[in-house]
């Protein structure tokens, strides 16, 4: 893997200055509603392989094309199936990522060589203005370095990617936390790839919906084969916060007081499984930054947003 060259990295909160880095084949990161992403041009394939040496990710790992408009969505696709089109009218835009058939005009890098795109409309208004802006779509993965929590401030993007990347176009801290979800529209059922910011329950209101087959999954979504989501410190998943022992070297997260809460490092209790999906990443982050060794989570109930939690805990808890 080339590594990166240094290079000054701009903050600005002005969508039409950021802009012109990605007009010029730069990289840019931007707020979501899901996370920051790392943007570079779609149609560009030399700004998109810059987003694999700045990120150090595994070529093979296919990114997300955002688009600025649903008419977009056919500027990347081939075909726009029945089940997408009735995805696309419940939740674009938003945190649904859809898998369909890709147009001649992606580049093979975007995809990782496979014959399907992924593309999602953000409805973060800074997002929808960047994309305006630039007039073509972005291909943006999480704007961390591969294999870290993704970042759910700028302040996180410049930890993992100050001197990578031209700019970073600063919004507010995310309002989900966690990525999109990625579905496979391409037939009539739709099939959740990655579990994320739109919780299956609300697509099953529009859509047959289904989880991938054991072994049907890794083949269909090349990302979820990789270690993701983690902090340096070992995840632990908990059902019941009374058996966790505190100590300075651990933290705890969930929805009831440990014993002994003020032993810990840190000790975030939360209100509900969205905030808990919101503080997440950024509690990784806090927790890496302090030294912490083990962190203990409370899974939520597995049900909304809590599913797409329970996923990135036992992502993060494997070695
Ligand atoms: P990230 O951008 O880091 O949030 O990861 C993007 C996710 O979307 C990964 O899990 C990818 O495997 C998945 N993805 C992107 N493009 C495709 C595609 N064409 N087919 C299936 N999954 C995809
Ligand atoms: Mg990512």
């Amino acid at each position: 893997m080339v590594e990166s060259p240094l290079v000054k990295t701009l903050l600005t909160t002005s969508a039409p200055e950021a802009a012109e880095f990605l007009r010029r084949g730069e990289l840019v990161a931007f707020p979501t509603e899901t996370v920051y992403g790392l943007g570079a041009n779609a149609f560009d394939a030399a700004a998109v392989e810059r987003i694999f040496v700045a990120k150090s990710r595994p070529a093979d790992n296919p990114l997300i094309v955002h688009v600025a408009s649903i008419g977009e969505v056919a500027r990347v696709t081939r075909e726009i199936t029945p089940l997408a089109d009735r995805l696309i009218g419940a939740f674009f835009p938003g945190p649904l990522t859809i898998v369909l058939p890709r147009s001649a005009d992606v580049p093979d890098i975007v995809t990782g060589g496979l014959e399907t795109v992924a593309v999602r409309m953000p409805r973060h208004l800074v997002a929808l203005e960047l994309l305006g802006a630039a007039g073509f779509p972005l291909c943006a993965p999480s704007a961390n370095r591969s294999g870290r929590p993704s970042p759910t401030t700028w302040s996180a993007v410049i930890d993992d990617l100050g001197g990578r990347i031209a700019c970073v176009l600063q919004g507010k801290a995310t309002e989900i936390g966690l990525e999109s979800t990625v579905v496979d529209a391409r037939g009539d059922e739709a099939v959740i790839l990655r579990e994320g910011g739109l919780p299956a329950e609300e697509i099953a209101r529009v859509a047959r919906v289904r989880f991938p087959a054991a072994g049907e999954e890794a083949p269909a979504s090349p990302g979820t084969r990789y270690r993701h989501y983690a902090p340096s410190a070992q995840v632990r998943r908990v059902v019941n916060p009374e058996e966790v022992r505190a100590s300075r070297d651990a933290a705890f997260i969930g929805f009831h007081h440990p014993k002994g809460a003020a032993e810990f490092a840190r000790c975030r209790v939360v209100a509900d499984a969205a905030e808990m999906a919101r503080e997440l990443f950024a509690f990784f982050r806090e927790c890496d930054a302090n030294a912490v060794r083990t962190i203990y989570a409370e899974l939520p109930a597995e049900e909304g947003i809590g599913r797409a939690i329970r996923d990135r805990l036992e992502r993060a808890e494997r070695r």
